[in-house]
């Protein structure tokens, strides 16, 4: 390399070096110089807040989303993670059919968590970044990134939660048994797949789904598609004050779901 083509590099080091220097300068002006180095050392890590979002005006009722879920989660014959209502309203000839997918709507306000009588442990979360955040772990609990999850090797079998979740988005699982207690079977719920978040990857009934009617991502991305749709969304059963992080489009008529929805 030649002192021609050495210097302009230099130079832009050197100008980048004293931009950072005066804005820090300027910086500790405005803020004082400790609240400058307290606002370097609070970074917070940045977490994601998954959601799902359903667009009844695109579902075909097909039922590949209940099929997917139950091949990846191995789902026991019987009960059901992701289960889609058949509705129909109107008296003959005047009907209308409609189809309505449900899941665990990993509520921001779970009575499902707060009923579980099994003593909170510190639990630790790792962002994609590597940044790691402490959180409270029930045998069921919600995940800084708000899934709302089990943890069966301290479930005790009481299915208190089962019980607390106005939605049925929990049941027994038949086919396992609860870790604080084998002499009863533990529960089971939709996860939004965290084995395939973690990795990447979609949940399965989005992936699969035939209509295009499932929508998934994180809230806490703006520019995000399911952050721009689900501000003009509807939840499910609004008055039971959960906090639903599940979604509805086309969410119209009372019939479905067997009640009054809000924006
Ligand atoms: S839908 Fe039910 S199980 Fe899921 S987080 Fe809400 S209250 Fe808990
Ligand atoms: S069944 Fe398990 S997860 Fe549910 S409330 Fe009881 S101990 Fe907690
Ligand atoms: S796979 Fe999609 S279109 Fe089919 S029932 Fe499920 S949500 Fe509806």
């Amino acid at each position: 390399m030649s002192d021609a083509q050495v210097r302009p590099i230099i130079r832009r080091e050197t100008l980048k070096r004293l931009g950072v220097a005066v804005g820090a300068g300027a910086l500790a002006l405005v803020m004082g110089p400790r609240r400058v180095i307290e606002a370097a050392c609070s970074k917070k890590p940045r977490l994601a807040r998954y959601a799902m979002l359903v667009d009844l005006n695109r579902c075909i009722g097909c039922r590949s989303c209940t099929v997917a879920c139950k091949a990846e989660n191995q789902v026991p014959l019987g009960v059901f993670r992701t289960y889609v209502h058949y509705l129909e309203e109107g008296t003959y000839p005047e009907t209308k059919r409609y189809f309505a997918p449900t899941f665990c709507n990993h509520c921001s306000e779970p009575p499902c968590v707060t009923a579980c009588p099994v003593d909170p442990v510190k639990g630790v979360y790792k962002t994609s970044r590597g940044e790691e955040v402490e959180y409270e772990r029930r045998a069921t609990y919600t995940r800084p990134d708000g899934l709302v999850l089990m943890d069966y090797d301290r479930c005790i079998g009481c299915h208190m939660c089962v019980k607390a979740c106005p939605y049925g988005a929990r049941f027994v699982d038949p086919s396992r048994k609860a870790g604080g207690d084998p002499s009863n079977n533990t529960v089971g719920k939709c996860t939004y797949c965290v084995q395939r978040l973690d990795n990447g990857v979609v949940p399965s009934c989005v992936q699969t789904c035939l209509g295009g009617a499932l929508i998934f991502g994180d809230l806490n991305d703006s520019s995000s598609e399911i952050a721009k749709k689900s501000r003009k969304a509807k939840v499910w059963k609004p008055k039971e004050g959960t906090k639903p992080n599940t979604y509805y489009v086309g969410l119209t008529h009372e019939a479905v779901l067997g009640e009054e929805v809000k924006s």
